[in-house]
């Protein structure tokens, strides 16, 4: 278990090859990520920075500020539907649902004066992050899962393994080939029926995932309100598509692109797919 989901890797060597040593040091690469990005841990570098850049910019390891850097340009290219400030408004939302209502409409509007991620400023040089308004905060649930497969993968490879598989609850990364011949297959869940497969795919040295409100939802007076959270309207994402898959050369694209698409609708999916050749999407149509 890590970052809230199952964790599975497979690897195919050869007797002289170190197995132990590859998981180990692939595991540990992603608990790493968990502690840093761990919005639940007020000691963690993550609540650390939410509570210092209200005052003053906050320096931050390589791998804390590689995600949110990488995010801030998710966010510009998905016209802010991938926004790793959504924070205060996740935290609502999620307060509200605990309590089976949901929030009021004055309290929206508050949390969204404090949201978005043009309102960082990102030091590059120096690494670090300032929060220009008070109260912001900062939420990388849908960004380090990914970066995390990423550096996984990145322990795998380098202890020589040519041929692995890595999933975080679908967010997959296939290095290689299946037996070093064949490509990977990936299984796209069916969003009306999870028990049933929607499409296999077949991909070998590139990352996938998926984004969709099938998995965790809240019905309020028979309506349908996901996890994800639109940040133009401060509300639970519409149900544009059941759900996104998307291909990447990394884990953390693919996913950051499945959530963004998800979020923002056909409209982002056209723009990324511009602006990222190389990557793809594949949508299925939302049905209930
Ligand atoms: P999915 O797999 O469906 O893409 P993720 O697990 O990647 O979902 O991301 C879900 C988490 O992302 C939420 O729990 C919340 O913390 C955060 N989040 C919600 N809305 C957004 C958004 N618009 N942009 C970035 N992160 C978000
Ligand atoms: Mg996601």
């Amino acid at each position: 278990m890590a970052m809230g989901t199952f964790v599975g890797i497979s690897l195919t060597g050869f007797v002289w090859d170190d197995f132990d040593m590859a998981f180990k040091n692939a595991f540990e690469a992603i608990d790493k990520v968990e502690r840093k990005a761990d919005l639940y841990d007020s000691e963690s570098e993550l609540s650390r920075l939410n509570r210092h850049s209200q005052r003053a910019p906050f320096s931050l390891s390589e791998e804390l500020f590689s995600i949110i850097y990488n995010s801030n340009i998710i966010y510009s290219e998905s016209n802010g539907a991938f926004d790793i400030t959504v924070a205060p408004l996740a935290a609502l939302w999620k307060s509200s649902i605990k309590k089976k209502t949901i929030p009021k409409n004055s309290d929206i509007k508050q949390a969204r004066a404090v949201t978005g991620s043009d309102k960082l400023i990102l030091d590059h040089e120096r690494r670090t992050v300032f929060f220009k308004k008070k109260g912001m905060s900062i939420d990388l649930g849908a960004a380090a899962k990914g970066y995390a497969v990423d550096k996984a993968a990145h322990e795998i490879k380098r202890a020589n393994f040519r041929s692995a598989v890595i999933n975080a609850g679908g967010d997959i990364f296939c290095i290689g080939k299946r037996r070093f011949v064949f490509p990977w297959r990936v299984g796209i869940r069916d969003p009306s029926n999870k028990d049933a497969i929607y499409k296999v795919i077949s991909i070998s040295d590139r990352a996938v995932a998926t984004s969709g409100g099938y998995e965790q939802f809240f019905l309020y007076n028979g309506k349908h309100y996901n996890h994800l959270i639109d940040p133009k309207t401060g509300y639970p994402a519409a149900d544009a598509f059941g759900s996104v898959t998307v291909i990447a050369d990394s884990c953390f694209m693919a996913d950051a692109i499945a959530t963004a698409v998800f979020v923002g609708g056909e409209e982002v999916k056209i723009k990324i797919e511009r602006l990222h050749p190389d990557v793809k999407i594949a949508t299925i149509p939302y049905s209930r």
